[in-house]
């Protein structure tokens, strides 16, 4: 990539500007793909998550933007959706150098980033608040929506863009301050987003961001949901550190929100269409290369299809094109990291033991990939869903299918999980596609079709060990607002 010489440099973003952190440390960040150092960044402790808060707080008790009219917010989100799509081309690289993301993927999360400024810019404009009146002809009562405060955003690293701004823009439009911390495996994203809202007009001090590497990352992200300067953490990471949050939270009631992990039904019965079932059941487990929280990853297939679909989904399999991230061909790039690597192998091996390997099982022979983090898409029959394969979240390209008869057995075995984030059914009976899709307890459901209906502005978010909270919509915005009634007696 010819990237080691010379790898950008990134600073924190405290105050509207960049800031080296207080220690002077810096941590590199290097390529899934061929491990060539991509990025230098500034690696923040405490002192500089303390710095963060400080200036969120002022920014929120007394600046300009918790108050600003609602026109304000509109133009500062919706002029940051112009600046990020018009340098679409260089955050999609910085995706694809420090993550590994195929470049066709990380175009499309530039533009979903900017349609949710967009969008939120939107409700920003809209929101009114109501009134009540009839109850009492005496009184008139208020409802209003105020900002939470200062918001805290921990994020992860598989939609580095997305997953940000879907936090960013809902608590910008709700007129809250905010400091990020992206998780270290891929943080440029954010720091460009930060410049892009400066430059849109957003007030210094509104959005900060604070990086740091692995460790000192999980104690910057305890330290931001145990400060008493933070009245909302809205996180996004796995099931453990999640739980860690929400426990050190409760030292001043905090808001909290978790989108954590999951372990998704993609059930197919018999009279599903059966080839459109097959090649949307490779992208809801190899999309991202299976990095995706509302995988598909455990795919329940009724036993009167089950050799058709396996030979159609093994030929959907093949077709994908693992390669250098910067090639628009690629359709699965790296894993994110070694030790991710590691993990998914390993449970590959679990899977060797406890299942029938159909496909896949590996890093792929091709020399010219070895230097990278690959796993094959990797398909394994007969799985038991008790099974650690089928029950824990591997977050790699690796698919459990689990036969079934009846479509109580289906609801069963798909709620047979400690997570509820998604799921899929396939079938041509409305009836069913509507009994199934109401027992499933996942926070989403998708008939006949998987993550590709082109909603992208619905609820996002689990049940159950998938977390608490909701991302996107309407709701993705009251998520950063208090509700406050006010009632006035006239005399
Ligand atoms: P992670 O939990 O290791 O890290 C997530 C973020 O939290 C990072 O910024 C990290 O620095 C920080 N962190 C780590 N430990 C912490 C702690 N104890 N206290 C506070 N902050 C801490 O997760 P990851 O490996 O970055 O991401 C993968 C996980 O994220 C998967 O489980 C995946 O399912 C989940 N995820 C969920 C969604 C969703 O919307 N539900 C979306 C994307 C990813």
């Amino acid at each position: 990539m010819g990237a080691e010489n010379a790898p950008e440099e990134f600073a924190l973003w405290l105050d509207g500007k960049p800031y080296p952190a207080a220690s002077g440390a810096r941590f590199d960040s290097r390529s899934p793909f061929d491990g060539t150092l991509v990025g230098r960044f500034a690696d923040g402790g405490e002192a500089d998550a303390a710095r963060a808060v400080e200036v969120a707080r002022r920014e929120f008790d007394g600046g300009t933007w918790p108050s600003s009219p609602s026109r304000r917010r509109y133009e500062v989100l919706s002029e940051a959706a112009r600046l990020l799509t018009a340098d679409a081309e260089n955050v999609a690289m910085r995706m694809v150098l420090e993550s590994g993301k195929p470049v066709t993927l990380a175009l499309g999360e530039v533009a979903a980033a900017a349609r949710c400024l967009e969008y939120y810019a939107g409700l920003a404009l809209s929101a009114e608040g109501s009134a009540v009146s009839e109850r009492n002809p005496q009184a008139l009562g208020l409802i209003l929506r105020e900002p939470v405060g200062v918001a805290a955003l921990i994020t992860a690293w598989n939609f580095p863009l997305l997953g940000v701004v879907c936090k960013l823009a809902p608590a910008l439009a709700a007129g809250c301050t905010v400091i990020a911390k992206p998780s270290h495996l891929c943080p440029g994203p954010t720091l460009l987003v930060a410049r892009c809202l400066t430059e849109a007009g957003l007030p210094d001090g509104v959005f900060n961001v604070v990086t740091s590497q692995q460790e000192r990352g999980a104690v910057v992200g305890q330290y931001l949901a145990a400060s008493t300067g933070v009245d909302k953490i809205a996180f996004t990471g796995s099931t453990t550190s999640g739980r860690s949050v929400m426990r050190a939270a409760a030292v001043n009631t905090k808001r909290v929100a978790l989108e954590l992990g999951g372990k998704s039904a993609n059930i197919v019965f018999p009279d599903a269409p059966i080839e459109d079932a097959a090649r949307n059941a490779i992208g809801a487990f190899t999309f991202n290369s299976g990095q995706q929280c509302s995988a598909g990853s455990r795919l329940l297939l009724h036993r009167d299809v089950h050799d058709e679909f396996l030979a159609a989904l093994t030929e959907h399999a093949a077709a994908q094109v693992l390669g250098n991230p910067r090639d628009p061909a690629t359709t699965m790039g790296p894993l994110i990291s070694e030790q991710q690597h590691r993990r998914v192998l390993d449970y590959i091996e679990v899977g060797r033991a406890e299942a029938k390997l159909v496909t896949g099982g590996g890093a792929p022979s091709d020399p010219a990939l070895e230097r990278g983090h690959f796993v094959e898409p990797t398909v394994f029959d007969g799985v038991d869903n008790s099974s650690r394969l089928a029950q824990e979240e591997i977050f790699g390209p690796v698919l459990s299918v689990i036969p079934f008869e009846t479509e109580q057995e289906a609801i069963a075995l798909a709620n047979d999980s400690a997570y509820g984030l998604a799921g899929g059914v396939w079938t041509r009976s409305i009836d069913r596609a509507i009994r199934v899709a109401k027992s499933v307890r996942t926070g989403k459901m998708f008939v006949n079709c998987y993550n590709t209906a082109g909603l992208d502005d619905m609820p996002h978010g689990g049940y159950k060990d998938s977390g608490t909270g909701r991302e996107f919509g309407t709701v993705g915005l009251e998520e950063f607002q208090e509700l406050k009634t006010v009632q006035i007696l006239l005399r």
